[in-house]
């Protein structure tokens, strides 16, 4: 066992279509906080949106591609399908009554492992998500703004899901090399868990053998990033990696983390991110998301790409209730 393993999820990154309507989406009906704007490091012309909670926190990010043109994706295996976001037990109305007054595609709550409701959902690019009402979202950080008070605001990611030809050497990666343990299993789906165990740290194995490949495009999920606590926790991680054959890339500045990628068994790309510096690295607090920043290396490049990138109006969501 290492002795630096990961505390769970650092972000998750999907790919959508149309960036007002991502924005609008997340940022106006969910409510999450538009913690940056900025752009595709390796495709400086499109945005890169990162929401989460008030500064960002490790667990609470959510972040995405959105490509005006992009084709729609199509969930399966080798993918993971479903991200799920966590919120109190006592906000289970007022999300069902703003989903229908905002016409959100969402089925009715359902039971899962005794102590969880589970509203899925899709956003406008079938984007699959779940809120997932657990009395350990009350330990977890959010947002409010006019329309999503903090109570009923949402709490970070709880969970992902993998969907899996296989599970068992995704399972053993999980379990051998990034410190989770295997915690849960119900029909399908195996659950595992780091650090504290609570949301933000579960990911759900679903072995799904001879289901249709997944499809990237829009409305799919494009990696997840593990959280590392420091640069020198992540290089042993990924020394270990390498020494068990993983293809892992060198470690990439993206400004607000450090990251190494690599594809774990099942085909998923897997990140490992560092918790610093964070995202008020190149902007206060106070005003996070509302400028479009980028890394040093493109400010150059500023009048070019602003010209290139679509205009992006910000919900009154965004500025908080006090704004
Ligand atoms: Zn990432």
């Amino acid at each position: 066992m290492l002795s630096n393993t990961t505390a769970g999820i650092h972000h998750v990154t999907g790919i959508a279509s149309d960036p007002q309507r991502n924005v609008d989406f997340y940022a106006g009906v969910l409510g999450m906080r538009m913690i940056k704007r900025t752009v595709n490091f390796d495709d400086p012309t499109t945005y890169h949106f990162y929401f989460g909670d008030a500064r960002g926190t490790p667990g609470s990010i959510l972040t995405f591609f959105p490509w005006p043109d992009a084709r729609r994706g199509r969930q399966g295996a080798g993918q993971i399908a479903v991200a799920s976001f966590a919120i109190l037990p006592s906000s289970v109305g007022f999300w069902i009554e703003r989903f229908i007054r905002y016409h959100v595609d969402f089925s009715q709550p359902t039971s899962r492992f005794d102590d969880e409701r589970v509203i899925a959902f899709k956003d406008p690019d079938g984007f699959m998500a779940e809120l997932v009402a657990h009395p350990g979202a009350e330990s977890r950080s959010g947002w409010q703004t006019h329309a999503v008070p903090a109570d009923h605001s949402i709490r970070g990611v709880y969970s992902i899901t993998l969907w899996q030809e296989s599970c068992d050497l995704t399972g053993k990666l999980l379990t051998e090399t990034l410190g989770f343990e295997a915690v849960r299993e119900q029909a399908s789906i195996f659950r595992y868990a780091a650090g504290d165990r609570g949301p933000g740290t579960i990911v759900d194995l679903r072995c799904v053998p001879g289901l249709w490949p997944g499809v990237m495009g829009a409305g799919t999920i494009h990696h997840v990033a593990f959280r590392a606590p420091d640069d020198a926790a992540q290089a042993e991680i990924r020394t270990e990696l390498v020494s068990l054959g993983f293809n892992v890339t060198p470690q990439i500045d993206r400004d607000y983390f450090h990251s190494v990628y690599f594809r774990e068994p099942g085909g998923v790309l897997f990140e490992i991110a560092t918790d610093p510096p964070g995202f008020t690295v190149d902007e206060p607090l106070e005003s996070l998301g509302q400028a479009l920043k980028l890394p040093q290396w493109l400010e150059p490049r500023r009048f070019e790409i602003e010209a290139l990138l679509p205009n992006i109006q910000t919900p009154m969501e965004l500025h908080g209730p006090n704004a």
